[in-house]
């Protein structure tokens, strides 16, 4: 079996203007020698600033969200294709902050993954459990379902990753116990095989929620975490890193 090759991606969210592309050229600087692929996904506004500012380094960068349609009456939203053109070549879809805000349902995020491979990009496809669902017993089940209705069957044989991020970790400083993270990990990959056979193996599963320089090791060589989704620690170069050299 060939072993997924690790991710690192850090989404900036909503933060970010000019003056914090120095962060990302930062990073990119430091990213020789890194076996990792790495990424930034910076607001919309700042994908292509930021393409022109690391070009020719191995730093990547995506989108955080994007919508089904290639254009049209939609105002406010951005298309997959309208990312790739500014530089991205990933898009993070599904985030929690977009299922809970935006009351996206795991078909609306398959219709988006179906966009982004229309557009060439690579999906960073998010899926997690609240605490009250976790609490109640059904982790395993939610997850395991996001993962069957947010992944699309063209998936098969095309480049992505699952990032598991528990709702109740997003931003909050708490972490699932390392047990935790990989009981939910070893399911996604178990899903993963059932849905799309032998390419269900390659893909890596990243895990999302308070990654940051002290907890990152552990985290990273948790059985089946194939990388990180990193939100608030992504913001600065030397948090960042921490996390990256832990690979
Ligand atoms: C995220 O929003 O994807 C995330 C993981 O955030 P944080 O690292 O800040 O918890």
């Amino acid at each position: 079996m060939t072993s997924p090759t690790p991710l690192i991606a850090g989404n900036w969210k909503m933060n970010g203007t000019a003056a914090s592309l120095s962060e990302a050229q930062a990073v990119a600087a430091a990213l020789a020698g890194t076996s990792a692929r790495v990424a930034i996904c910076p607001p919309a506004t700042l994908v292509e600033r930021a393409a022109g500012a690391v070009k020719g380094t191995a730093l990547l960068l995506g989108g955080q969200d994007c919508r089904a349609e290639v254009s049209g009456a939609f105002t406010g939203d951005v298309s997959a294709e309208m990312l790739a053109d500014a530089g991205a070549s990933l898009v993070i879809l599904g985030h929690s902050e977009r299922r809970a805000g935006y009351g996206e349902t795991d078909a609306l995020v398959a219709a988006k993954v179906e966009a982004a491979l229309r557009a060439g990009l690579e999906p960073i496809i998010c899926v997690g459990e609240t605490l009250d669902e976790r609490k109640a017993g059904k982790a395993l089940e939610i997850v395991t379902g996001q993962v069957r209705g947010s992944l699309p069957a063209t998936l098969a044989g095309k480049t992505f990753s699952v990032a598991y991020e528990p709702v109740w970790a997003i931003g909050t400083g708490l972490t699932p116990t390392t047990p935790e993270i990989e009981e939910v990990h070893i399911a996604i990959r178990a899903t993963l095989v059932e849905v799309f056979g032998d390419h269900g193996k390659t893909p890596p599963i990243l895990y999302g929620g308070s990654v940051k320089p002290s907890n990152a090791d552990e985290i990273l060589h948790a059985a089946e975490v194939g990388g990180a989704l990193v939100g608030g620690a992504s913001l600065k170069a030397e948090d960042f890193l921490g996390i990256i050299k832990a690979l």
